[in-house]
């Protein structure tokens, strides 16, 4: 009888044995985390079988501790040792065959794979806690406004929305998973990434889409972490998401556990066909401080720039937030902010920003002078050029085969007095000068003659193509 029941529990004590041995080889965190919750099931013909709670556990042990347990089981039952996984059935759960990796010694059989966390369909037992998250419904973090129909295309941006677009069709059904987006900061980077998780939300409702950024995904790791065995919660969590998107995996940078976690969660995703859609300031070829393995996973599906837009685009882009906002800005306003802020969309929209606050509190009109007095303010990298006002008035008078003395002259032609009002608007608009350097430069005149001229140009580019057209060419000169 006794006899008996040290063969039946006999798998508990080889457990157990092999339980003192990992404990002295790894830290307590990862102890108490991979291995206390392990529960023996059979010891048969040398087969130990371990109980683990998730697919992604088991896949966690083989990756880090594959060689341990091999150690330390080979110890206990000899050469002839296997291992094998169950993994803890939820009840009610749609039991899908987990693919065995098949990459040691050890056996590992096809492993159900649990919906994990999904008890009915729909019912989600033990949701990570983020704030904002419901139980039934996981809030997938989206900001409503970043959405396509707000997102301008441009040459710079074709591939990558075109792609998103396909991916928002068929999402984790395409070649481009995982979708890497990567590109300078304010290139609507975080701005694309969300469309797609909004487009997808509306085509596809009942896939759980979850945005997060790398920096909040890190501190809810963390968190987890230190709690006792929430990480098993968060893994559960984000092994429910369909779509993850991913924003900034740059920041990740030299967070070995965070890189670690996340490849484990991206692995699981991505064999359960689930998206994923990454943001990164570098190409994968270029993060400093990224695992290998990571970098690896990340040229699997596409990977593709956002590049600076063009004037065309920028202009769109303004022309879309102003409709937004429904306000009214002169389109000379609109083309210089354009012309002068090329490398950042998010600053060109808060140059805008800037100016609609300016005008309204001060209760001045929305002008060129004064975009370009915000852009003095604004642009640290200010992208005038650093012409003079005499080489302004070389290239306007040879443009019009006018001599420069005359410009100097007291005379009132009025073809004269035009050119001069040229060379004081493109003064104004090209150079750092005052009105007053400017009009004393310029045929000795003072401020208001100036102000007086910069408004009669501007007025004539807005009223007359065919001046604009000339306005436009010697602009060239300058840009
Ligand atoms: P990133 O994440 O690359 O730093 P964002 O997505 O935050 O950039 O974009 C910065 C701002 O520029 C956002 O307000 C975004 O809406 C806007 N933006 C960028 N590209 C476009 C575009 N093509 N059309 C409309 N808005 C854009
Ligand atoms: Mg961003």
């Amino acid at each position: 009888m006794e006899q008996h029941k040290n063969e039946f529990e006999r798998h508990k004590q080889v457990w157990a044995n092999c339980l003192q041995i990992i404990k002295d080889n790894i830290s307590p965190d990862n102890y108490r985390t991979w291995f206390a919750p392990i529960v023996p099931v059979r010891l048969h013909d040398n087969v130990l079988t371990i109980e683990v709670p998730t697919a992604f556990f088991y896949e966690y042990l083989e990756e880090n501790f594959i060689d341990l347990l091999r150690v330390t089981l080979r110890r206990e039952l000899g050469i002839a040792a296997k291992l094998e996984y169950s993994v803890r059935v939820v009840t009610g759960a749609p039991s899908l065959k987990y693919p065995a990796q098949n990459k040691t010694e050890l056996r590992n059989r096809n492993i159900p794979y649990p919906n994990p966390g999904m008890r009915n369909a729909g019912e989600i037992i033990n949701p990570f806690a983020i704030p904002g998250l419901k139980k039934l419904e996981i809030d997938p973090q989206l900001n409503p406004n970043y959405n396509f129909g707000n997102f301008i295309e441009g040459e710079c941006n074709r591939l990558v929305r075109s792609a998103g677009l396909t991916i928002a069709q068929d999402p984790g059904g395409t070649a481009f998973n995982p979708f890497f987006i990567h590109g300078n900061s304010g290139l609507g980077k975080t701005h694309l990434a969300q469309a797609i998780g909004i487009d997808i939300k509306e085509k596809h409702p009942e896939k759980i889409v979850l945005y997060v950024d790398a920096n909040r995904f890190q501190t809810q790791y963390i968190d987890a972490a230190i709690k006792k065995n929430n990480v098993q919660d968060f893994l559960y969590f984000y092994q429910m998401i369909d779509v993850l998107i991913l924003d900034d995996i740059h920041e990740f940078a030299s967070q070995t556990k965070t890189q670690a976690t996340f490849f484990h969660i991206f692995n699981c995703l991505h064999q359960s066909g689930k998206q994923l859609i990454l943001t990164s300031d570098k190409a994968p070829a270029e993060l400093q401080g990224m695992e290998e393995r990571l970098l690896s996973r990340f040229k699997w599906g596409l990977s593709a720039e956002l590049k600076a837009p063009d004037l065309n685009t920028r202009i769109a882009i303004l022309k879309n937030k102003i409709y937004n906002d429904g306000i009214v800005i002169n389109e000379r306003v609109i083309e210089y902010l354009a012309s002068n802020i090329k490398n950042n969309v998010r600053e060109l929209e808060g140059t805008l920003v800037s100016l609609l606050a300016q005008s309204t509190l001060n209760k001045k009109e929305i002008t060129i002078e004064l975009a370009s007095e915000m852009l003095g303010k604004l642009v640290v990298d200010s992208p005038k050029r650093k012409v003079t006002i005499q080489e302004i008035q070389k290239v306007v008078c040879g443009y019009f085969s006018i001599s420069p003395d005359l410009i100097a002259s007291k005379t009132r032609k009025r073809e004269i007095v035009q050119t001069r009002q040229i060379i004081m608007y493109l003064s104004k608009l090209y150079t750092e000068y005052s009105l007053s350097t400017i009009g004393a430069q310029v045929g000795g005149k003072d401020h208001t003659t100036v102000l007086h001229a910069c408004k009669t140009i501007r007025d004539l580019i807005d009223t007359n193509k065919a001046f604009k057209a000339h306005i436009k060419e010697l602009e060239k000169q300058f840009n």
